[in-house]
């Protein structure tokens, strides 16, 4: 009797239990049991159920009868924040005149951003507060939606949680802290009454020089379809309008990532298949998964700029993608088809191109010129009414979605999700996740905590390098707004072995030009400190950790000429290396510097990327044992300057290595990482050897932990299709899986694939699967079979 009772106790917790997860991360509660992703395609398939949201059509025609040209004009509008307040920072405050001028005569329906700097949630309550005061003012009383860029938590509202960067989260392959982590930053912007985040950023980052290469999941399209997928869900959860959530936008659509040269909104050169192949995958599952809107590639691709390319922005994405959102143009780019790309002789002419194209919204997002230019246009009859009512219904459409009809305002109750403990320490769990293992001679790491450690390097003591961009301020750059009592790596250090046998010495510092404002400053560059004291400090040391990277950037500030690691600190990098005690190098930094002239001379690289605020902590547990490192590389570490090629490249070694020439050997190979365990794959079964051309296949593989502590491990399938009508690249990655094992433990991962991981697009731009023989690559295993 007794023993009934207790099992149906258990059963009932055990089913809460499942049922809390699953309500959480919306998945399959058997996976999080353990929370491992035994295969990212179960996960992505979970994550990218589009929500059955509410149908406000009738609402929406209703209101749409009654809307005058100049109402739907100033739906289509955004204006940043400075065109409605006087002052900046913490001096910021409405000013009624602009706001009536705005939101009352302009009838403008959208408000972004911030003016300098992160603002208080009470601040953001008061501002947004009055901009829905002003719009309910107006005739139709239609709410406004105020959008932000919650880049890596909510980064616009002071104290808020902060998260690695995207380029952080795709090294730990684990979608679901991604979607724990968004899941937190819709919380923490949506208790600032914001119900808009402009993330993420879904531009595959195949060209490591440029700027925002940190703001993306790496270069494998499969890899930042699922961390992608993951990030629309945990913002926009499976309905929008609880106020937990916001709206996301995908950005930036598409090609921006890809530019030619490397300098941040300039030329790309992309075929379309290549297009479809690489550079839309993530875009059209994160739309199919029902994400509300999408944002514009501020360059241009084949000399057609993103804003007036009506074949991606209507045919594509409107059409054959089913996009029922809005699409929201970047900062001032249909001023910029003037100015920067030449394809129109004025505003006005730059207005007509980009809404005939299919922009809904504009970014104006200064001055009033827009909204002239459009109401003229539409009388002159140059831009159709169908085409200003069908951008006006997706926004409406958005807003309704929003609740923003019903509630203006959240409740004031949301204020409370806004910094709970809990967060940090989700914060932390993923910091850790991110850390990549690149290198462990003789298993120097984990560093025993009664060695006498020198600590040094100009990322060493910095929050900015650990944070990067879209931190407090656009350009992450202004010491005085980051949180107190966030550790530094140093400072993590040095909590964690004592002062007795620690040394921090700066030797270089990243610094900023002197009196350049906080929003528009050049990269940082470097200087040196006190080095001669750091290389004394390190002869009488056991170890150094030498902390080098790159202070914080994003988008044309961070242009950048050459890869290499700058001349001061690799020259510091040799003067510590030449001490001949033992190096251990961290690299902090948003996208991967070259660090051929010392790698070799170090014994260990720990690859840290742009961790935040928890960074500093969850190095010093790595590099001290008290975590087992388990990130992987998303993203191929080139060697020299110009080596720029991804894992996915052409088979060429054979050519290249008959010459004895090594040009396609990067610095660390994709998917690379080590950990303080061993694990040993085993047992690579197809369950078919010839697969009909329509059919599946299933893959399985054991992985065991063979070494002496518990460890994540990520399992990573590659497909090769040895011989197809387009030159097959060498690999792709069709799966992925994160587990965790203990000593000696084993799991038997399973994954199944079908005719769409066969298919490559062809030069009619259409997936097709060739017959003929594909190889299955993981982890160092491999096998065949027959596509027929
Ligand atoms: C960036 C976007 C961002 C927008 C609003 C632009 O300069 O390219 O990514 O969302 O500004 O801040």
């Amino acid at each position: 009797m007794k023993k009934t009772a207790l099992f149906l106790l258990v059963a009932i917790s055990f089913q809460t239990f499942c049922l809390q997860l699953q309500q959480s991360y919306g998945q399959n509660s058997s996976q999080l049991a353990s929370t491992d992703i035994l295969d990212s395609d179960v996960f992505y398939r979970q994550a990218a159920k589009r929500p059955k949201l509410k149908n406000y059509s009738v609402q929406i025609e209703a209101l749409l009868k009654k809307m005058t040209l100049e109402e739907k004009v100033g739906q289509m509008t955004q204006l940043e924040i400075g065109q409605i307040t006087s002052g900046g920072d913490t001096n910021i405050n409405i000013d009624p005149q602009k706001l009536e001028k705005a939101i009352v005569q302009y009838k403008v329906g959208s408000i972004l951003n911030v003016n300098g700097h992160a603002l208080s949630v009470e601040k953001w309550w008061e501002i947004i507060g009055a901009i829905q005061a002003a719009s309910n003012k107006t005739r139709l009383k239609i709410p406004n939606i105020y959008g932000i860029d919650s880049i890596h938590g909510a980064n616009y509202v002071r104290d808020a949680t902060l998260f690695p960067q995207e380029i952080g989260m795709a090294a730990s392959w684990n979608p679901l802290l991604m979607q724990k982590a968004a899941e937190i930053a819709a919380m923490e912007t949506r208790a600032a009454a914001i119900p808009w985040s402009f993330s993420p950023v879904l531009d595959v980052g195949r060209q490591p020089l440029w700027a925002r290469f940190w703001e993306t999941y790496g270069e494998d399209p499969y890899l930042v379809k699922v961390m992608g997928t993951a990030f629309v869900r945990g913002l926009e959860g499976n309905d929008v309008s609880n106020d937990k959530h916001v709206a996301s936008s995908l950005k930036h659509y598409m090609g921006y990532g890809f530019p030619f040269n490397g300098r941040d909104r300039t030329t790309a050169l992309i075929p379309e298949n290549y297009l479809r192949e690489y550079i839309l995958p993530p875009f059209e599952a994160a739309v199919k998964s029902g994400a509300r809107t999408v944002m514009v590639n501020s360059a241009e691709i084949n000399g057609v700029p993103g804003h007036i390319n009506k074949y991606l922005l209507t045919d594509v994405l409107k059409g054959e993608l089913g996009f029922d959102g809005f699409i929201v143009s970047d900062w001032q780019d249909i001023q910029k088809l003037v100015t920067q790309w030449k394809v129109a002789k004025d505003e006005k002419e730059a207005t007509r191109m980009a809404i005939n194209a299919g922009i809904d919204m504009s970014m104006v997002p200064q001055g009033y010129g827009f909204s002239d230019s459009l109401i003229e246009l539409v009388k002159e009859k140059k831009v159709p009414m169908t085409r200003i009512d069908d951008a006006v219904r997706r926004i409406l459409r958005v807003k309704f979605e929003l609740g923003l009809f019903t509630n203006p305002m959240p409740n004031p109750a949301v204020k409370s999700n806004f910094g709970k403990p809990e967060y940090v320490q989700a914060s932390f769990e993923a910091a850790r996740e991110t850390l990549t293992l690149l290198k462990n001679d003789r298993n120097i790491l984990p560093l025993a905590k009664n060695k006498k450690v020198l600590v040094t390097g100009p990322t060493a003591n910095s929050q900015i390098a650990l944070n990067n961009g879209w931190t407090w301020v656009w350009q992450g750059s202004e010491p005085s707004l980051y949180p107190k009592g966030k550790l530094t790596i140093q400072q993590a250090i040095e909590a964690k072995i004592g002062k007795r046998n620690f040394e921090f010495v700066e030797g270089t510092r990243l610094t900023r030009p002197p009196n350049s404002p906080a929003n528009v400053t050049p990269t940082m560059t470097d200087e040196e400190v006190n080095v001669k004291k750091a290389v004394d400090e390190a002869k009488d040391s056991d170890v150094v950790v030498l902390c080098l990277g790159e202070g914080s950037y994003t988008e044309t500030p961070g242009n950048l000429t050459d890869l290499t690691l700058s001349e001061t600190q690799l020259k510091f990098a040799e003067a510590i290396i030449a001490t001949g005690k033992p190096v251990i190098l961290v690299m902090v930094e948003g996208r991967p510097r070259i660090i051929s002239r010392i790698a070799d001379k170090v014994s260990g690289i720990l690859l840290a990327l742009n961790p935040s605020d928890e960074g500093g902590r969850a190095i010093a547990d790595v590099l001290f044992g008290d975590y087992n490192p388990n990130g992987r590389l998303p993203f191929t570490y080139p060697r020299s300057t110009n080596n720029y090629l991804t894992y996915d490249h052409k088979i060429f070694e054979v050519e290249e290595t008959s010459f004895g020439n090594v040009a396609t050997s990067p610095q660390f190979n994709f998917g690379h990482g080590l950990s303080y365990t061993t694990f040993e794959y085993s047992d690579l079964r197809l369950d078919k050897k010839t697969v009909p051309m329509s059919g599946e296949i299933s893959v399985s593989v054991k992985v065991t932990n063979t070494g002496s502590r518990a460890g994540k491990e990520t399992a990573i399938l590659y497909l090769r299709d040895e011989v197809a009508t387009l030159s097959p690249p060498g690999k792709r990655v069709k799966r992925f899986a994160k587990i965790s094992l203990d000593p000696g433990q084993s799991k038997t991962l399973s994954f199944k694939l079908n005719q769409a991981d066969f298919s490559f697009i062809g030069m009619n731009n259409k997936p097709i699967a060739e017959p003929g023989d594909f190889m299955v690559m993981i982890g160092g295993l491999t096998d065949k079979f027959t596509l027929k």
